[in-house]
């Protein structure tokens, strides 16, 4: 009996180590990508006059997607396609032979955590928890405010700005080109893009003027505390 059982349930592993291939219904491709473009949280213009709907609709529309694109044609037909975009991040990390699937996978999730980052009507000053512990990090919200605004102007060449929780302390990052919190184990609560393609439409060079609106107009404090609460 326990034999039979054993083989029995032998199949039913393997198939379901490929669930999503399992299910393709027709349309392999997309069954099989471990990532996909998430849907905005807001409508294209609605971050507007702080980011133009032109730049969302390239940003978004072109950049974001095609990191989706390429990160699921590099990593068809191997181990990686049925692991999430976290885990193809921290799987490839480091790996210089898997550099192009790194980069891929972590500009998508960067990307998907920028525009839950950003809200119509953001900015000002969070409540609760977060007050409380940004006064307790930095010792007052103006303060972080400047350290923000400084690592994302001073990221040299492209990269992002972050707000993480590091071993339950909020601290201020900077990171290039697509590297991200996550790999030294760093929760982040907030991210901003200041890769050029992020503000150049809108702002041409003054990566300042584009980072200081988005702090005052746009941050999503929400979202932060809903990471926060997570962590
Ligand atoms: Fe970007």
């Amino acid at each position: 009996m326990k034999t039979g059982s054993d083989v029995r349930n032998a199949p039913e592993k393997q198939r379901s180590a490929t669930p999503r291939a399992a299910g393709a219904r027709g349309n392999e491709t997309a069954a099989q990508a471990p990532a996909v473009l998430p849907p905005l949280p807001w409508a294209e213009d609605a971050l507007a006059p702080v980011i133009s709907a032109r730049t969302i609709e390239f940003h978004y529309g072109k950049h974001h997607k095609k990191y989706v694109d390429t990160l699921n044609e590099l990593v068809a037909g191997t181990d990686l396609a049925s692991e999430s975009l976290e885990a193809i991040v921290l799987a490839t990390a480091g790996d210089a032979e898997k550099k192009a699937i790194f980069n891929n996978a972590a500009q998508a999730w960067n990307h998907a955590f920028y525009w839950r980052s950003l809200k119509p009507g953001g900015g000002g000053q969070p409540g609760g928890e977060l007050a409380r512990r940004l006064k307790s990090a930095f010792g007052g919200f103006d303060t972080f405010k400047r350290a923000f605004a400084d690592a994302a102007i001073k990221q040299f060449g492209s990269g992002w700005a972050w707000l993480v929780l590091d071993d339950e302390e909020l601290k201020v990052r900077s990171t290039s080109d697509a590297e991200l919190p996550l790999t030294s184990g760093e929760i982040p609560l907030l991210t901003i893009d200041v890769w050029e393609h992020a503000y150049y439409l809108d702002y041409q060079n003054l990566r300042p003027d584009y980072v200081n609106a988005v702090i005052d107009k746009l941050l999503n404090w929400d979202f932060a505390a809903e990471n926060l609460e997570l962590a």
